[in-house]
């Protein structure tokens, strides 16, 4: 990994328009990603994550306002950084697919039930300025072949001829036509069986190597996570309340939440360490508690927790946590096993 982050979020904040007020969806977010590494944003339903990754590519709903914060990204081709939030159209369009791919979770559905694949690859390729059919024709059988499909079935099917798991690849697929260097994945794998997901982690690590991108891993899954992060992001309540190299935040995490997610799902072994979900539920994004907004829901909550906010601060190299009691969680001896929480 180099030292220049592929992408920086830089204190992202994103606020929904409703009757009752703003709410307050991702506060005041900052991390980088680094070219071939894997970032895997977790939390509860939610905590901010997917308007978090919409945001990153400017798809976010009308109601939508990105209150403050810069999306700073940097091609690897010596080109001068630009902020994705200061993008026109005409530059946005090239951004997305051309240098930051994303499938979403919906997107089972997003393909064109009356177009063959071909038709949508070569739509899609078109639509970006990549006119030589031959070519892309060539490339999308490669990438086929890269997840696992058989290519020119595939290419030459419908949509409705494919299972989900396959369609999910063909997704993937077309997400990495145009060779980006970003691709952003959201919960990408909840709607299939253990083996498809399985399947799927293991072609991204794959194509990772080869191919070079950053992943941005949007999930609930922790096992996942564990599986494919080198770095996880925890969010809660919009901010984000801890970030660290995956074994530290999973064996030492350093904020109750994390914590409480780790002890919501069995650990690897199938050990008798007692499932314990979290009491409580996220706070109103409208109307946030004073002081830490886990607060009502923490073990570990003192007065101070009520009254200030912790800021979010290095405890350990690398590894940072927004809580006023991180040095008294336990280390744990497990990573967690494939078990959805949130
Ligand atoms: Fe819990 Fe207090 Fe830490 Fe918040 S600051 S997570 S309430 S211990």
């Amino acid at each position: 990994m180099t030292h220049q982050p592929v992408l920086s979020i830089q204190n992202l904040s994103v606020a929904y328009m409703a009757r009752r007020g703003m709410v307050k969806a991702v506060r005041d977010v900052s991390f980088d990603v680094f070219p071939s590494e894997t970032v895997a944003v977790i939390g509860e339903s939610g905590c901010g994550k997917t308007t978090l990754a919409l945001a990153l590519v400017r798809l976010l709903s009308r109601s939508a306002k990105i209150t403050s914060g810069k999306v700073i990204f940097r091609g690897g081709d010596h080109s001068a950084p630009v902020d994705v939030l200061r993008l026109n159209q005409r530059q946005l369009r090239a951004f997305r697919w051309r240098n930051c791919a994303m499938v979403f979770q919906s997107a089972l559905n997003a393909l064109n039930p009356v177009l063959k694949i071909s038709a949508q690859v070569q739509e899609t390729a078109r639509a970006h300025g990549e006119h030589d059919a031959k070519r892309v024709e060539e490339r999308a059988l490669w990438l086929f072949q890269q997840v696992r499909l058989d290519p020119r079935r595939v290419y030459n099917a419908y949509p409705h001829e494919l299972s989900g798991g396959m369609r999910q690849r063909v997704l993937l697929a077309l997400g990495l036509l145009l060779d980006p260097q970003v691709v952003i994945l959201d919960e990408p794998t909840t709607a299939l069986d253990v083996l498809t997901q399985r399947t799927i982690i293991e072609v991204l690590k794959r194509l990772r190597e080869e191919m070079g991108f950053a992943l941005i891993f949007i999930s609930h899954d922790l096992s996942m996570a564990a599986e494919l992060a080198h770095r996880i992001v925890t969010m809660y309540a919009g901010s984000v309340v801890e970030i660290g190299q995956v074994n530290e935040v999973f064996y030492r995490p350093k904020h109750p939440y994390t914590l409480g997610l780790m002890r919501a799902v069995p650990n690897l072994s199938g050990g008798r360490a007692e499932l314990v979900s979290i009491p409580g539920s996220p706070p109103d994004l409208i109307d946030l508690p004073k002081g830490c907004a886990f607060a009502p829901r923490c073990s570990y909550a003192q007065a101070i927790c009520h009254e200030q906010a912790p800021p979010l601060e290095m405890r350990a190299p690398g590894h940072a946590s927004a809580c006023h009691f991180w040095d008294r969680l336990p280390v744990l001896r497990e990573l967690p096993s494939s078990q959805e929480v949130g």
